[in-house]
This record gives C-alpha cells, sequence and structure tokens, in this order.
C-alpha cells in the first residue's frame, strides 16, 4: 500500500479502524504512550501482541515523579501539558477515562529576572531594564514583539503553514534551511529581543536556536499548540501524567513485559525477530511484524546489522537530534513567596523558576527550575547532589530564602536517562529531508512514536498517538491476517 496520510490516519481513528485486518502477533518494543496505544487496539481487534520494555514502568517520557516528595505531592519530569486541539491524546484521554484539570502553565504570575532585576513584559517595565533593544522595540511590549517578528511571518506563510496535511511547498522549503535564530534576525530582531520572546515557544524547542529549523518552529508557532496562541483552555492530566499510560498498562495486563530491553532485531521474508535480555538471559521472540517505538537517541543500542534496514533510515538513526533538558525540584517546607502562582525567567543558569505545585494542598511547594540545551548539558556534568546545590545558591538571588526553606530535592537529566538520551526531537535545518525516511516502515519492521509523526514538531504525546494510529493503519494493510 501508499504510506497513509496525516488524514487516512485520523479517519482511521475515527472510525474505529474499520477495515483494517490486522497481522496474527506482533511485537511492540518500548511502553510508551506510542507502544501502548499500538498494543491496546491490537489486542481490542484479536492480535497476540506483546510489549518489551526495558524499563520497569509504562509511559517512557510521560513520567511523574512521585519521590522523594511528601504530603503526596509530585511534579512532572516529562509531559505536563494537553490542549483541546491535541486530538489523539482527547480521544485516548476520553476513551480510558482519565480526567483532566486546568494546566498550572495558565494565569502564571510571570516575571523576568535579569541583572538582578525584576521585570515584567511590558515596555515601560523592560525600560528599567537597559536592554539593548532597538529604537523600535523600546516601543514595543514582549507580546508585541511576538507578532512582529513571528507571527507576522507566520501570516506571510498562509494558506500552507498550518494546513491540517502537512508538506513543504516550494514557499515553505527556504525556511527549512534556514534556522530559528536566522529567520527572527532576519525579521528584524535584536539579540535582546530574541532573550526576551525566548521563554514564550524558544526555550520550550531546546534553546538551541542557531541549530533548529525555522521551518518546524514556524509551523507549530502557527498551530493552535503554541503556548503564544493558548486559548485559555489547557490542561494537564488530574493527579498526574503517569495516570494515561497506566491506563493503557492495566488494560494491557500481562502483555507487557518490564525489564526486557531489546538489543536486536532480524527479519526476513516470512517473519521478525527480537531478541531481548531477560533476567540475564538473552530470549528471542518471533511475529509477523515488530514495531520500534524507541527513540532513535536510544535506538542507536540497537543490533539492526542483519534487518536489512535501508540506508536512507541508518542515516535517519544516526542523525536525528534531541533537545537536552533538565528540569531540578525543590521541596520547600513551606510558600515564603508572594506570588500565587510563581514563574520566572531569569538569565542564570537555572533558567525558568516556577512553583510546580501551585494549586496543590498543603503547606509544603516544589519549586522546579528548567534549563535546556547548553545551560542543560553544563549542569548535566554535575553529580546529582552537586545539581541541587549549584540550583539552590542559585536560586537564592530571585528568591531569598531558598536554602533556609530547602527540605528535600531530585533532579531529571533527560540526556542521560537510559533508553530515552534526550528530551523530545530537535529538528534541525533540514529536518523535511529527513522525515519520510524516518517513519518509512522497512519491511516487517515499522517506526512509531514522536519522532516519527507526521509533523516536524512531534514531540507532544498527541503526535507520538498520531504516529501509533498511522502505524496500525500500515499493520491493517500488511499481510499474514489475525
Ligand atoms: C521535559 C519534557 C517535557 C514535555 N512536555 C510535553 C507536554 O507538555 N505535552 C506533551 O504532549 N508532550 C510533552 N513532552 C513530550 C512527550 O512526553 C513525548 O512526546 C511522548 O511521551 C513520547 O512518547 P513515545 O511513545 O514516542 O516515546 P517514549 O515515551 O520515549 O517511549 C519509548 C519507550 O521505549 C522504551 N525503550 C527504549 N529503548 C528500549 C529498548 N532497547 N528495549 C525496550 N524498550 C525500550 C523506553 O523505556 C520507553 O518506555 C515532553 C517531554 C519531555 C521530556
Amino acid at each position: 500500500m501508499t504510506e497513509p496520510t496525516q488524514s487516512d490516519t485520523r479517519r482511521a481513528l475515527e472510525t474505529g479502524l474499520t477495515g483494517l485486518t490486522f497481522p496474527r502477533k506482533v511485537i511492540v518494543v518500548g511502553a510508551g504512550l506510542a507502544g501502548l496505544a499500538i498494543a491496546y487496539e491490537l489486542a481490542r481487534h484479536g492480535s497476540q501482541v506483546t510489549v518489551l520494555e526495558a524499563t520497569d514502568r509504562p509511559g517512557g517520557r510521560a513520567y511523574t515523579l512521585r519521590e522523594p516528595f511528601a504530603d503526596g505531592l509530585y511534579a512532572e519530569a516529562g509531559a505536563m501539558t494537553v490542549t483541546p486541539y491535541c486530538h489523539y491524546s482527547m480521544h485516548y484521554l476520553r476513551e480510558l477515562g482519565v480526567g483532566l484539570e486546568r494546566s498550572d502553565l495558565l494565569d502564571p504570575d510571570f516575571a523576568y529576572f535579569i541583572d538582578g532585576k525584576f521585570a515584567t513584559t511590558d515596555r515601560a517595565s523592560l525600560a528599567r531594564l537597559g536592554l539593548p533593544l532597538t529604537d523600535e522595540e523600546r516601543g514595543m511590549d514582549v507580546p508585541e514583539m511576538i507578532d512582529t517578528y513571528v507571527q507576522s511571518v507566520c501570516r506571510k506563510l498562509q494558506p500552507g503553514i498550518d494546513a491540517p496535511e502537512w508538506s513543504v511547498t516550494e514557499r515553505l522549503a527556504p525556511y527549512d534551511r534556514q534556522s530559528v535564530h536566522e529567520a527572527l534576525r532576519t525579521a528584524g530582531a535584536s539579540e535582546a529581543a530574541i532573550d526576551l520572546m525566548d521563554p514564550f515557544f524558544l526555550e520550550m524547542r531546546g534553546g538551541d536556536l542557531k541549530a533548529a529549523s525555522a521551518l518546524s518552529w514556524l509551523r507549530h508557532e502557527a498551530s493552535p499548540h503554541s503556548m503564544v496562541r493558548a486559548d485559555g483552555r489547557w490542561s494537564k492530566i488530574a493527579g498526574g501524567t503517569d495516570r494515561f499510560p497506566r491506563a493503557f498498562a492495566e488494560r494491557l495486563k500481562d502483555r507487557i513485559r518490564y525489564r526486557n530491553p531489546v538489543v536486536r532485531v532480524t527479519q526476513d521474508a516470512t517473519e521478525s525477530r527480537v531478541t531481548f535480555v531477560d533476567h540475564g538471559t538473552l530470549q528471542t521472540l518471533a511475529a509477523d511484524h515488530v514495531v520500534m517505538t524507541v527513540p532513535f537517541s536510544a535506538i542507536r543500542h540497537v543490533d539492526f546489522s542483519e534487518a536489512g534496514l535501508s540506508e536512507a533510515k541508518q542515516d535517519a538513526m544516526r542523525r536525528l537530534r534531541y533537545s537536552s533538558v533538565v528540569r531540578v525540584y525543590l521541596q520547600m517546607r513551606r510558600k515564603f513567596w508572594h506570588e500565587a502562582n510563581l514563574s520566572y525567567s531569569t538569565d542564570l543558569p537555572i533558567r525558568w523558576v516556577r512553583d510546580a505545585t501551585p494549586h496543590m494542598p498543603g503547606p509544603r511547594k516544589i519549586i522546579e527550575c528548567m534549563m535546556t540545551g547548553r545551560r542543560a548539558r553544563a549542569v548535566a556534568a554535575m553529580t546529582d547532589e552537586e545539581r541541587l546545590r549549584f540550583t539552590l545558591d542559585q536560586l537564592e538571588e530571585p528568591l531569598p530564602g531558598a536554602a533556609e526553606h530547602f527540605e528535600t530535592g531530585t533532579s531529571v537529566v533527560w540526556d542521560q536517562r537510559p533508553y530515552a538520551e534526550g528530551a523530545y526531537i530537535l529538528p534541525e535545518r533540514h529536518h523535511s529531508t529527513l522525515m519520510p525516511a524516518i517513519r518509512k516502515p522497512e519491511g516487517r519492521i515499522h517506526f512509531a512514536g514522536e519522532h516519527a509523526a507526521f509533523e516536524p514538531n512531534g514531540g507532544a504525546m498527541t503526535f507520538a498517538l498520531e504516529s501509533a494510529v498511522r502505524t496500525l493503519v500500515e499493520l491493517g494493510h500488511g499481510a499474514d491476517p489475525a
């Protein structure tokens, strides 16, 4: 069959995957959201499915930290936001009966802390910082800068940049050769203005503005998923993001095998075989088809030398980059700041400071510092204890009293987490040339996960789930019916 399109995939979801005939036996590698959704649908449709997961829990990067915090407090290590536009997430959340609540990222008491001074996003407040803005920028609030340098470029690229079916037309292609930084400079933004706009979208893209593709970023900024276009309906999963993968896992029960890292995949004309570690032994299982949902950062540890993968696939596996993200969580004895929903963007190495628990009951709170890009890679080189100490020391300047109120803490270094080795994909310049090879099936081996999404900025739960449904459509048109 020809490769399913974005609208084929959406139609398949909306029609309950009717008209598809699934293979008898499938192995899914990885129990993140993509792998779980594929296994859930295959099991429902009568296939024999086994999920091999390297770690001891479902969810992968949908991961809620519940330790070492007191009073039932928790914080998100990975995904935290869902919007009504997350079509695939909303579908499965509804189906599994997982609830939503209002996101803490809405209505923050947002402030900049630059050069030891606080400011808000309005021009009068920013003037006190004495930043090297252009004369024109001195007359703008930050939302106006975003409109001038970002949304105006998105508008120029209409129609096309927000088309429901993503394709890189001749008019869009030059933006994939450009970095985000170049696109902003070309639009007239000063370095100081780029820094001010950063917390609203750039930092979330991994902080590597000189490497990231302008096209991938503009596609995101033109969409309702953009933070700038948030319409007050951002949500989070009630009780923690991990409730979502756990709801899938409960329905799959012992079809998921934990602590079984896959080390080798082979195939021939009749079957595909997967070798994995189980209690210190090597075991091999065969199936009609295998679905790999492992991020390409971690897939490099799996041996495909006898799998007959195309050059293009191997090249994509080698080249795809991931964003560096470090999140540090500090439990405070009590709330000792005046803001209801504290959120600072600082020029310190700890970058983004926020109350991760503004609406949780009890006196204790968790302050989170989140770093991306070079700042994340710098603190990644510290030990966990050094990182906590360093963060607390830095925090003392914008938040005096942090060290005194600190009780316990932890941190997550996504680059160093086994079986992830990165936070979410960083679509670099020329990403559109890599995309078809990332998701293309190779014989009996299929590829799903956020990196294999149709969207160039696939780093979200909904796009991981979209890739799952796209893979189900591929499998449903394959041979060897159940
Ligand atoms: C810091 C951060 C913030 C984010 N914020 C958001 C957000 O607000 N909203 C949102 O929607 N998304 C967000 N995301 C992205 C979202 O979490 C991911 O896009 C999504 O969870 C990816 O799902 P996946 O199934 O593709 O991959 P994963 O969740 O990575 O699943 C892959 C699974 O494969 C397993 N695995 C790896 N190697 C092997 C092997 N050799 N053998 C067996 N198993 C293996 C892994 O252990 C893992 O369980 C965020 C992510 C991060 C890191």
